[in-house]
Formats: C-alpha cells, sequence, structure tokens
C-alpha cells in the first residue's frame, strides 16, 4: 500500500469513482462516505457510494444518502459500478471481509482500491494506496485530513461538512473518547466557520427514537442486565424474542452497550444479539482492558483497544456462557 499522497496527483483527472464502507454502517462509515462524495463530485468525478447492507433510519437524514445503493437491493447494478470503477475508496474498514457479500467483488475489482481507515491490523496487501491511523478519532478525520493535505479545502461544502461532522462526533462518543485530540476541536471549529449547523446533527442522530425503542431500553436494562462485580464486568443479552417484542429495527440497539460502562467501577461491556444469521458481540472497555485483542482472540472479531465487535454461531445461552468463562482468564487484568 502505497501512501495515500501518492494518490493525490491522480485526483486531477475526472474518473468513475465507488465508495464504500463496512457492513451495516454507522455514522462514521455513512459520513466518511458521503463526505468524500460530496468533495469528489465537486472535483469533476463520477462518484457513488454503495453500502453492503441497509443502515439505521437515524441516518436517513444526510446530505446525499437518497443517492446510496444498498449491494444487497441492487446488486446488479452495484456489481456493474464496481467492475467499471476507476478507484475504489474503501471507508471505515479494515479487512474486506467487513463488507459482508462484497469482499469477493471488491477483491476482483480492477480498478485501484484506495483504504481510509482508523482500525487495528488492515489488510494493506489489498489496497494500492491508503493511510491506516488508529490514533484518529474517526475515518471523517482522516477524510478531512485527506482533503486538507491535498490542498482542495475550498471544496469542503455545507453537505461535505455535516457529513464529516455526523462521524466525527458519533465515533468519538460526542466529543468524550480519549481520541478526541486538539485536532478534533480544530476540525470542527473550522467546519463551524463554514457554517455548520451541528445541534441539526446531534437531534437528527439522538432524538429521531420511536417510543418502543425507548421502552425496549428499559426493559433490557431492567431484565436483560447483569453486572459481575468481581470482574468489573457488565453484560446484557438480548434475545430474537425481544427483537420481535418491541418491532427492533437496524441502529434500535446502538448504544445500548455504553449504558453498561456507566455504572460505576465498570472496565468491560459486552452485549451480546441474537441476530438471524449470527450471534453478534459488541464490547467496550475503560482504560487498558484491550477489547480489540479479546473479542479477536475469542470471538472471531476486532475494532480498537475499547471498542469492538466479534460474533459467534454458537447459540446465544451457549456464547454467554463461553464469555463467562472466557472472563475467568481475564480476572486480573480487570482489577
Ligand atoms: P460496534 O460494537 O459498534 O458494532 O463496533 C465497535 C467497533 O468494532 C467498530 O469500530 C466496528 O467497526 C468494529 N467491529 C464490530 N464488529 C466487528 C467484527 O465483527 N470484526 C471486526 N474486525 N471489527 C468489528
Ligand atoms: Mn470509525
Amino acid at each position: 500500500m502505497q501512501p495515500i499522497d501518492q494518490f493525490f496527483p491522480l485526483l486531477t483527472k475526472p474518473s468513475k469513482v465507488i465508495i464504500t464502507m463496512h457492513q451495516k454502517p454507522d455514522g462514521d462509515a455513512m459520513g466518511s462516505t458521503l463526505g468524500l462524495y460530496h468533495y469528489l463530485k465537486a472535483l469533476g468525478h463520477d462518484a457513488v457510494v454503495i453500502s453492503p447492507t441497509n443502515w439505521a433510519d437515524f441516518l436517513d437524514w444526510m446530505p446525499g444518502i437518497s443517492t446510496v445503493i444498498d449491494f444487497e437491493k441492487k446488486k446488479d447494478a452495484a456489481l456493474a459500478l464496481i467492475n467499471d470503477a476507476d478507484y475504489l475508496f474503501c471507508l471505515d474498514f479494515n479487512t474486506l471481509s467487513r463488507t459482508k457479500n462484497m469482499e469477493a467483488p471488491l477483491a476482483n475489482a480492477k480498478g485501484a482500491r484506495i483504504l481510509i481507515d482508523h482500525h487495528q491490523q488492515p489488510q494493506t496487501e489489498m489496497f494500492a494506496y491508503g493511510v491506516s491511523d488508529t490514533s484518529k478519532s474517526s475515518t471523517c478525520e482522516m477524510v478531512y485530513d485527506m482533503i486538507m493535505a491535498s490542498e482542495n479545502g475550498a471544496h469542503i461544502s455545507l453537505d461535505v461538512a455535516t457529513c464529516l461532522y455526523t462521524g466525527l462526533m458519533t465515533d468519538t462518543g460526542s466529543f468524550r473518547f480519549p481520541a478526541t485530540t486538539a485536532s478534533v476541536h480544530r476540525m470542527i471549529a473550522h467546519l463551524k466557520d463554514l457554517g455548520l449547523d451541528h445541534t441539526v446533527v446531534h437531534s437528527h442522530i439522538f432524538d429521531n427514537s420511536l417510543e418502543n425503542r425507548l421502552r425496549f431500553i428499559g426493559y433490557a436494562l431492567l431484565n436483560r442486565m447483569e453486572v459481575l462485580y468481581e470482574c468489573n464486568t457488565a453484560i446484557m443479552h438480548i434475545t430474537k424474542q425481544d427483537l420481535q417484542r418491541f418491532d427492533i429495527k437496524t441502529g434500535d440497539t446502538e448504544g445500548l452497550v455504553n449504558y453498561l460502562l456507566g455504572i460505576k467501577g465498570m472496565k468491560l461491556g459486552a452485549i451480546v444479539i441474537d441476530r438471524d444469521e449470527e450471534r453478534k458481540w459488541s464490547f467496550r472497555s475503560k482504560g487498558a482492558f484491550d477489547v480489540n485483542a479479546f473479542a479477536r482472540k475469542h470471538f472471531e472479531g476486532g475494532g480498537h483497544v475499547n471498542a469492538a465487535g466479534g460474533r459467534s454461531d454458537e447459540n446465544i445461552e451457549t456464547t454467554l456462557h463461553t464469555f463467562k468463562e472466557v472472563l475467568k482468564d481475564y480476572y486480573n487484568q480487570l482489577q
């Protein structure tokens, strides 16, 4: 993988560009891809954003979202675009497998793949150009850095600013996680100077739930949470029946795991959700406990030091039992 600045000269010629992200995109994945989309369009490129799967309703207001192709819904059109692209930007994921059914089409594409990402252990051999920096708060911050480094800052429109702010805000937990550096705040100051209305973004993301989602959160906290004080760990499990009972949609479980670290003294929070195809784990930690390593070792996953995800083919009771067994080995680290 060559450094991303080697790619900048290629930006001067209008090209066919695909921009994609990890499956079930979050605010950073959708914000960075759409921010880059608006920027590349302004430079005269023929750019299209493809998401491997559907996305949460709380992202459905973003500037440009109506142009995003859902690979699972429009596979033939998406495949044609992927095969025809000169460049394929891969944002907010480290390995092609994070794009689910798009893994093979992306791997076989003729165009050059370009990585912009902040997750650990990137698959660098799969990319012609790229930048991977685990110290960065978000992929949105990295797209901003790229735009500024390529001396095209004048192309940061209000749409670019709104999209990039979204991921910056969601990936930093509203500017509270350790990766919220002075550079992050300087970036926000710049976006504000450009006219960004940040309160609109916060409302769209956080004040957009239906009543059932709040009832569900209350139910889950009351009935599905277990606090393992001896390991400073709180866990939660959500069954298929829970998802059905409260009519839970993509995105409705987002942020639930964060409540677990809200209990005084907790160092590890873990939630498992009984999805159709797998049991999906989310892990969050405070301090030195490395959930990326934990998820990689025990749950076929990965992510960041303090936020990671994983999966299991076991049923929900068995994977919960496995978690508790594995946790015993980490007793000392969690004191
Ligand atoms: P979340 O728990 O919010 O789904 O994910 C937390 C972080 O871990 C995100 O940065 C996400 O990209 C990453 N992540 C989630 N699930 C997986 C997974 O199955 N594999 C890998 N490598 N990363 C994951
Ligand atoms: Mn991210």
